[in-house]
C-alpha cells in the first residue's frame, strides 16, 4: 500500500548536473585529513599511477554494496531508484582539458555519507597511515603510502582539483557536487540531474598530464585491474 516517494531527479543520462539553481557550503577537512593531504600533495612518491587502482576500486566497491542491496533488501525497507541500470565503471580521458573522469553507477552518497567519507579519516588504510606518519616521521611518507595506500585522497598526488558528483541509489536523495584543490576545505553544493552513482572528475596537474592520455591509462587499468568484477569501459570502449 505504501507510495514510494517519486524520485527528484530523473536519471536521463544527456542531462548535465546542474548547479545553477542552489549554492555551496564551505567546510574544512577534519585536522588529521588536512595533514594526510598536505604529506600526499607534496610527496614525490614516483608511484602516482596507483590513484587509478585506487579510484576503480572504490567504483568496484561501490558497485559491489549496490548489487547486494538490491539482492537483499525489500523494497520497503530500502527503496532503490532504477534497480535495472548498467552497472559499470566508465573512463573518460580529455587531453585539451587535462581531466581524467571515472564514473560508476553504484550506490552512490547522501550528503551525510559524502561529509563522512570523503571529509574524514575514519577509514582503516588513510588511519593507520597517519599512525605511521606520527611514529617514523614525514621523510618517511613515500615508503608509508607504498605501504598503508592512501585511498581516495592518493589523487590529491595527481590533482590541482577533484569534483565529486554522486547520488545516493536511495529513492528520492538528491544528487551533490563535492569539490577540493586538497588543501584545508572542501565545498558541498547540491545539485540537480546528477545521475544515481559517482562520478569523480580529476584535474591534473601539468607535470601528470599523461593521465589524460588514453593509451597510457589503458596500460595502468591492464596492469593493476584485472580483477574487477564490473565492467570496466574507456572513452565508450570495453577494456
Ligand atoms: P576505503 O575504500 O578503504 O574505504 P577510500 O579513501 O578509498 O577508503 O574511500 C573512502 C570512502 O569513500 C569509501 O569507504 C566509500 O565509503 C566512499 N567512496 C569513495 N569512492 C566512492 C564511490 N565511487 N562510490 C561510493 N562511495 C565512495
Ligand atoms: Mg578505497
Amino acid at each position: 500500500d505504501k507510495v514510494l516517494p517519486k524520485a527528484r531527479y530523473s536519471t536521463v543520462s544527456d542531462q548535465k548536473p546542474d548547479e545553477s539553481k542552489t549554492s555551496s557550503e564551505k567546510k574544512e577537512f577534519q585536522a588529521e585529513t588536512r595533514m594526510l593531504l598536505d604529506i600526499v600533495a607534496r610527496s614525490l612518491y614516483s608511484d602516482k599511477e596507483v590513484f587509478i587502482r585506487e579510484l576503480i576500486s572504490n567504483a568496484s566497491d561501490a558497485l559491489e554494496k549496490f548489487r547486494y542491496l538490491s539482492v537483499s533488501s525489500t523494497p520497503d525497507a530500502l527503496p532503490l531508484e532504477n534497480i535495472d541500470r548498467a552497472l559499470e565503471i566508465r573512463l573518460t580521458t580529455d587531453k585539451q582539458n587535462r581531466t581524467l573522469t571515472f564514473q560508476d553507477s553504484g550506490i552512490g552518497m547522501t550528503k551525510e555519507e559524502l561529509i563522512q567519507n570523503l571529509g574524514t579519516i575514519a577509514r582503516s588504510g588513510s588511519k593507520s597511515f597517519i599512525e605511521e606518519i606520527k611514529k617514523q616521521g614525514a621523510e618517511q611518507a613515500n615508503s608509508i603510502i607504498g605501504q598503508f595506500g592512501v585511498g581516495f585522497y592518493s589523487a590529491f598526488m595527481v590533482a590541482d582539483k577533484i569534483e565529486v558528483y554522486t547520488r545516493s541509489s536511495k529513492i528520492g536523495s538528491p544528487g551533490y557536487k563535492w569539490s577540493s584543490d586538497g588543501s584545508g576545505t572542501y565545498e558541498i553544493q547540491e545539485v540537480e540531474n546528477a545521475e544515481i552513482g559517482t562520478k569523480i572528475v580529476v584535474y591534473l596537474k601539468t607535470e601528470c598530464r599523461e593521465f589524460s592520455d588514453e593509451e597510457k591509462v589503458r596500460s595502468i587499468i591492464m596492469k593493476y585491474s584485472n580483477f574487477i568484477g564490473s565492467p570496466i569501459l574507456l572513452n565508450d570502449n570495453q577494456v
